[in-house]
C-alpha cells in the first residue's frame, strides 16, 4: 500500500500567479523539495496549467485543468484531476510519473496502516505525536490579527483530539 507521505506533493497554493508566462513551483515530500515548472493558460473556454518535472532522469510534461470556484473571499483555485476530482493537492509516486489525486493513486495515509491497539496503541501515539512535530515545524505565526491563526488551531485542536 502506497503512503501520501511517501509521494511528492503540489499544492494549488505554491502556484500562485496567472500571468500566462513561466514561473517554478515546488512539490515537497518529507521536507525536501522538488521543481515543477508552470505556466497557465486560462481562456475562457479552457483553463490549464501546463507543467514539467524531473521523472526518471527525464522531463516530464503534464497538462492539468484548473477550476475556479467562487467563494465570498474571492475565487479559489483547484485542480481538476483527469477522474473528475476537485482537489488542491495532487500527488506524484515515489517512482515518478504524472500528478495525481490520491484516490487515482490508490494513495493512504500512514495512521490507516497502523493498528491503533498494537504495543497498547504506542505505536499510533507514536506517530501522532510525530505528526503533530511536523505540523508544529510548519508554524510561522501563533496570532494574527490577535488571534491564533488557522495552522495553530488546528494543531490545538488536533492535539486534543489525540490526547498525545
Ligand atoms: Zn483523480
Amino acid at each position: 500500500m502506497l503512503k501520501i507521505e511517501q509521494c511528492r506533493k503540489l499544492n494549488i497554493s505554491s502556484l500562485d500567479t496567472n500571468d500566462g508566462c513561466s514561473h517554478i513551483a515546488e512539490a515537497e515530500c518529507d521536507g525536501q523539495k522538488f521543481p515543477v515548472a508552470y505556466a497557465f493558460d486560462l481562456n475562457d473556454d479552457s483553463r490549464v496549467v501546463n507543467i514539467s518535472f524531473q521523472s526518471n532522469n527525464k522531463i516530464q510534461k503534464q497538462t492539468i485543468a484548473i477550476e475556479m470556484v467562487e467563494l465570498p473571499l474571492g475565487d479559489k483555485a483547484y485542480f481538476g484531476c483527469d477522474c473528475g476530482k476537485r482537489c488542491s493537492i495532487l500527488y506524484q509516486k515515489p517512482d515518478g510519473g504524472v500528478f495525481a489525486c490520491r484516490e487515482c493513486h490508490k494513495l493512504v495515509y500512514e495512521v490507516k496502516t497502523i493498528n491503533k491497539n498494537l504495543m497498547g496503541g504506542v505505536l499510533y501515539k507514536m506517530n501522532r505525536l510525530e505528526c503533530l512535530l511536523q505540523k508544529r515545524k510548519k508554524i510561522n505565526h501563533i496570532f494574527y490579527d490577535g488571534k491564533p491563526t488557522k495552522k495553530v488551531a488546528q494543531f490545538i485542536h488536533l492535539r486534543e483530539k489525540w490526547c498525545v
